[in-house]
């Protein structure tokens, strides 16, 4: 394992396999020094997840991961404080929290109607603490057993392609906006894996224009005070890690990393510690989350 810092983790929040528990035991048996649970689009328990990991001597960092849309493109952005303003950060995330529910709702309508599975919105909801956003994995565990299939499996008929893929609707955000709401709490925004985000788009618009998105994408979102990029993670590849680097350091950007852990089931290619930072980096974006708290 090359990081010991590992700042892009999942748990039960959002969509990872395992309650925030049983992440920090499975990080401290991995021999992780710190971690950051990024839960996507949710402000709970910031405080808990913190003291957790004092308690099973992991340093912590506060973090999120916010779902955004550009170009009709999927863009996450992480935020890291110290400490939140939940209040902000709580307001700033109702309409994605309840858009996120509508598309579940439309997506459970979709596998009804294509006779793939009977259960209801309140089936998958009833499962999920409040104030959570049901994820495709929530409905994909729901209707898994349903199938005989894996929920990894399952999770296919809701991405891209799928009989009952819905995207984001007019209900997201924009990075921008989303920059703009982790500062606002308090913390510093950072591109969430820019290589997943830059395949995307080359997928969507080809080669070409995909790069040139790309480009203006980072461009925005350094206009809009972006803070840093995430570089050291399994989903960037040496170009775009590269060229990502040479972004940060022109910019002054903070560098970031992270495995983008969900557990073993939903995503067995990721490994917590494949992505993250040394003790030296991490000591660096320390600093500049002290300097950008308010
Ligand atoms: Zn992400």
């Amino acid at each position: 394992m090359k990081y010991q810092y590992d700042l892009q983790i999942h748990s039960d929040l959002s969509d990872g396999d395992w309650p925030i528990e049983r992440v920090m035991f499975l990080a401290k048996k991995r021999g992780l020094e710190g971690i950051s649970i990024t839960d996507h689009n949710t402000w709970l328990w910031f405080k808990k997840k913190k003291k957790l990991a004092q308690n099973f001597g992991l340093q912590y960092i506060q973090g999120v991961e916010i779902s955004t849309k550009l170009f009709q493109t999927e863009v996450h952005i992480l935020g890291y404080a110290k400490n939140f303003n939940i209040h902000i950060i709580k307001a700033g995330l109702k309409k994605t929290i309840n858009g996120y529910n509508q598309r579940a709702r439309q997506m459970i309508k979709k596998l009804r109607e294509a006779k793939i599975t009977n259960i209801s919105y309140r089936d998958v909801k009833k499962n999920k603490g409040t104030n959570l956003a049901i994820t495709k994995y929530d409905i994909a565990r729901a209707i898994a057993p349903q199938l005989n299939v894996s929920p990894r499996q399952a999770q296919k008929l809701l991405n891209t392609g799928g009989v009952a893929y819905v995207p984001y609707g007019k209900w997201a955000m924009t990075p921008m906006v989303a920059i703009h709401l982790v500062q606002r709490a308090g913390g510093v925004a950072v591109l969430a894996h820019p290589g997943e985000t830059h395949d995307k788009l080359i997928k969507k618009f080809g080669d070409k224009e995909g790069d040139k998105k790309f480009n203006t994408l980072l461009n925005k979102l350094i206009e809009n005070r972006l803070n840093g990029i995430e570089i050291y993670s399994p989903k960037n590849n040496t170009v775009v890690k590269k060229f990502c680097l040479k972004i940060a350091r022109r910019y002054s950007l903070v560098v970031t990393g992270g495995s983008d852990w969900h557990g073993e089931k939903h995503h067995p290619e990721l490994k917590m510690g494949d992505g993250g930072l040394t003790v030296r980096l991490f000591q660096k974006l320390l600093t500049a989350i002290k300097e950008n708290a308010r």
